[in-house]
């Protein structure tokens, strides 16, 4: 049995040790959710403030029903991509409603958010094109520009002068351009400058991408970064996630018929994959019924966010994503630790996830909170912070 190690295991081993001597080796920890909130990792009971789970929605009775329906009715599996067997019934209703829900012609579900970011870009742009993506937008988009074959240009984060010099740079030796944006960006918790950035996109005929991961169900009345400005500030390709504020999984695109069909005949990820279990399908669902039906639930992150930050001496938030930026890779270990110990889950964020320098403790916010864990946990922050200020 114990033969000598391979090459492979020498080569992963080793790479381990690298990354364990700079604080970035990563552990996946079995965790187990009672609720939205309250989880279980290794014997300790733990409030989980590092979800996205923004609604609760992943536990809302009505939406675990809708799922355990769909399943014992349909199956547990969809079989095939929906080009070889054809798609479910459930998923053309979600498809519609999407829409409808975005206010645009069509909409199209792909199997993640990172998935529909793999078909995005890469159907829509090739060798001669630029796309530009904005330098904090999620991994996803950074992956669907560079595998789009385009000349792939990073702006400054939400910076508009940037964006503008880089158009005029390089706009006019490409066919097309695309500008590729979080609508609310996941490790800041803020917002793109969209009204600006869609002006800057006519000027220069440039399609803007949208990635509102965060932004459904928790901003703009729930729907969206969009509608966070007066007036809504829609891009012609609205992409996110079902698998956050909605509790399911899954990810999507809302855009116009022709787009949606092209990307239905030509974006790989949605070809070459088998679609989303009917659960799955029926969970988002219900979940867009009881956003729709109750949009004042969708206040209630950011109210939430925005308490703990009041309390916690920070800035006030723009959505239920609160970044407590520490610096180093220990500093963001050591905190995380530090309230794992007074029962809260927040884990820390390092590098690549965000930049050098800026490992972080990110803190989300459920409608599911109670408002006394809020404020104890702002009282522990506050605390890690001022240690922090003492110590400089
Ligand atoms: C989480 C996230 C995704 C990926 O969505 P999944 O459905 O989890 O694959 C894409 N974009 C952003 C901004 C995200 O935060």
């Amino acid at each position: 049995m114990s033969s000598a190690p391979s090459s492979l295991d020498i080569f992963a081993a080793r790479k381990l040790a690298g990354l364990e001597k700079r604080n970035l080796r990563r552990r996946l920890v079995a965790t187990s959710a009672r609720d939205a909130v309250h989880v279980e990792q290794d014997g300790a009971a733990l409030i989980n403030f590092c979800s996205n789970d923004y609604l609760g929605l992943t536990h809302h009775p009505e939406v675990v029903e809708a799922a355990q329906r769909a399943a014992s009715d349909y199956g547990a599996g969809s079989g095939a991509s929906r080009l070889v067997t054809g798609g479910h019934p459930l998923l053309f209703e979600l498809e519609a409603r999407l829409a409808r829900f975005k206010g645009t012609e069509d909409g199209i579900v792909f199997g993640s958010g990172y998935l529909a970011n793999l078909a995005i870009t890469p159907a829509l742009a090739g060798s001669g094109d630029l796309v530009l993506v904005d330098e904090l937008a999620h991994a996803c988009l950074h992956a669907g520009a560079q595998l789009s074959k385009a000349e792939v240009v990073t702006f400054r984060h939400n910076d508009l002068e940037d964006l503008r010099y880089k158009l005029a740079a390089g706009r006019s030796t490409a066919r097309h351009a695309m500008i590729l944006t979080d609508g609310v960006f996941s490790m800041d918790g803020d917002i793109a400058p969209l009204p600006g950035l869609l002006e800057l996109a006519a000027e220069f005929d440039a399609w803007t991408l949208v990635d509102d991961a965060h932004g459904i169900g928790t901003v703009g009345n729930g729907r969206g970064a969009a509608h966070t400005f007066a007036p809504a500030a829609k891009a012609p390709l609205q992409m996110g996630t079902l698998s956050k504020a909605l509790g399911s999984y899954g990810g999507y695109l809302c855009a116009s018929r022709d787009v949606c069909e092209l990307l239905r005949t030509r974006a790989r990820p949605l070809v070459f994959t088998t679609s989303l279990p009917p659960a799955s399908i029926a969970a988002a669902l219900k979940a867009l019924d009881l956003v729709e039906r109750d949009p004042a639930m969708t206040a209630r992150p950011l109210a939430h966010a925005k308490r703990f930050c009041d309390q916690a001496g920070l800035a006030e938030p723009s959505s239920p994503i609160v970044p407590v930026v520490l610096g180093s890779e220990t500093q963001a270990l050591d905190a995380s630790a530090h309230l794992h110990r007074e029962g809260f889950l927040v884990t820390a964020i390092r590098p690549p996830t965000v930049p050098r320098g800026t490992a972080r403790l990110r803190i989300t916010f459920s409608a599911a909170h109670e408002l006394a864990d809020i404020d104890r946990l702002a009282n522990r922050v506050r605390h890690i912070l001022d240690q922090r200020e003492a110590a400089e």
